[in-house]
């Protein structure tokens, strides 16, 4: 602003010299246009900052001067003072020209400098926000670990697992991985007594599971199942439609327990430090894995019999105690099925206790053989079985019990060379029909076996 005061000035002396030439010239009217002229270029050209313009400028001024207003309109006496008075009056104006343009030149700098600065001040902003969401969801990420390891230890049973993984698998896939758990497809098994199962899934219809199930252990658990972590990123053996396939094994002491397939229909879902944080989650499961295991096995013992491999009765009354719930809850039928070995006593005096024993045994295989995975055969106590038969009524229960009689009617046991024969006696009772509570319904077919005894052994009597 300081520097335009040089124009306060100069139109102060303008003032002056035009009415210094009105006095000398004897002004035309061309006269006082010109000079005119020259105030307004010189306007032009203090708001003007390039140098070069200003030249042009005062030169635009000469020439319309002369060809707007011939020579001879103005008295070249007018002319010439115009001319080296604009001229003292430019050269004059230049210190204060450039310092204009270095002032604005600064003030530009100081604005582009002050720009930068801003730009740096959002950057800096918006990394730390990013940062601090970066932290955040890592934070997230870690704590999800965490709690993975806490929820792991407390499951002790397949289906918990199943639960549990699934749960920790949706924190680790979004707070850690970034990838939207919906966007992936998961098959989770376990092996369990010796056989693989589909303990859950993620991405797929229950239907195709069910109906696929073995199929998919099939293609999942192959020969060339490592147990490595392993990752392919474009293509791949079994699952055809996609693109990225993890397999991460469940292994302790290099025995496979179990395995999850993550799979997506787009290349590349995982990057190598993924893959390797998943062998770490991997690492936690198995330990879990191992310890269902050990309490699952110890479980089983608890609940089996050491001679016959059966259901032991305490067993026995709390599956039968559940099997009648269902049945209510369904309105379906459930029977039950008592069985007792005929004069026993007798086979134990005559040969001997051991001899017992295997006939024991025996009859377990032969319930065992036949019937169905549903149905549940426990030892009541010495000689005598049960059989619950859930979703089957009198009639069907009948029919099964008898055949198994007539069966066993029919089978010689061979204990060390002696051919043993025995018969059973039974009885069936149906709830609801007979009995609406555990203890009736037992006490209902204990009645019938009762009946079968009395009325001359070896048949089957329904309550
Ligand atoms: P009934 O036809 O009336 O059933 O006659 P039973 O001889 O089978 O019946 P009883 O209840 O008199 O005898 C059952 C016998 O079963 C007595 C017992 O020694 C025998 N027993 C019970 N548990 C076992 C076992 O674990 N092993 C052997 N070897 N014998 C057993
Ligand atoms: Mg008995
Ligand atoms: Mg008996």
């Amino acid at each position: 602003m300081k520097n335009k005061l040089i124009l306060y000035p100069a139109f102060a002396v303008s003032a002056a010299v035009i009415y210094v030439l009105g006095l000398f010239f004897k002004n035309s009217v061309a006269d006082y246009a010109v000079f005119l002229l020259g105030i307004l270029i010189l306007l032009a050209v203090k708001m003007i900052p390039r140098g070069e313009f200003k030249f042009f400028l005062v030169f635009a001024w000469l020439a319309t001067a002369t060809l707007a207003f011939p020579l001879k309109t103005i008295s070249p006496a007018a002319l010439l003072i115009c001319c080296l008075w604009y001229l003292s009056l430019y050269v004059f104006s230049i210190p204060f020209g450039d310092a204009e343009l270095k002032l604005n030149d600064r003030e530009q700098e100081l604005m582009n400098k002050k720009k930068n600065l801003e730009e740096i001040k959002r950057e800096s902003v918006s990394t730390a926000e990013k940062e601090d969401d970066n932290i955040e969801s890592e934070i997230k990420g870690i704590t999800s670990l965490y709690t993975a390891a806490k929820d792991l230890s407390f499951a002790i049973k397949f289906d918990d697992m199943a639960v549990i993984i699934k749960e920790i698998l949706k924190k680790v896939l979004k707070y850690n991985f970034k990838i939207e758990p919906d966007s992936v497809n998961v098959l989770l098994a376990f092996k369990k007594r010796d056989s693989f199962y589909i303990a859950a899934s993620m991405g797929y219809d229950d239907e195709f599971i069910k109906e696929k199930e073995q199929e998919l252990i099939k293609s999942v658990i192959n020969d060339k199942t490592q147990l490595e972590i392993s990752y392919s990123s474009s293509g791949n053996d079994n699952m055809d439609f996609h693109k990225s396939v993890l397999k991460v094994p469940f292994v302790v002491e290099k025995r496979l327990l179990g395995i999850m397939i993550i799979s997506a229909p787009v290349e590349n879902l995982f990057n190598a430090k993924q893959v390797e944080n998943m062998k770490i989650l991997a690492n936690q499961i198995a330990i879990s894995l191992e310890k269902v295991n050990l309490y699952e096995e110890i479980q089983q013992i608890s609940v089996t019999d050491s001679l016959t491999g059966l259901f032991v009765h305490r067993y026995f009354q709390e599956k039968l105690e559940d099997e009648i719930k269902r049945a209510g809850r369904y309105d379906n039928h459930l029977s039950l099925v008592m069985c007792d070995i005929d004069f026993f006593k007798k086979i134990n005096d005559t040969y001997g206790h051991l001899a017992g024993d295997f006939i024991l045994k025996q009859l377990a295989v032969m319930l065992k053989n036949h019937t169905t995975p549903a149905e549940t055969v426990a030892r009541y106590g010495g000689e005598e079985f049960v059989i619950i038969m859930p979703d089957t009524d009198k009639e069907a229960a009948h029919a099964k019990a008898v055949k198994i009689r007539k069966d066993l009617e029919k089978t010689k046991l061979n204990f060390n060379g002696t051919l043993i024969s025995i018969t059973v006696s039974m009885g069936v009772s149906t709830y609801p029909g007979d009995a609406v509570s555990r203890r009736n319904l037992v006490e209902q077919a204990d009645k019938a076996l009762y009946a079968s005894k009395n009325n001359g052994r070896n048949r089957v009597t329904k309550a």
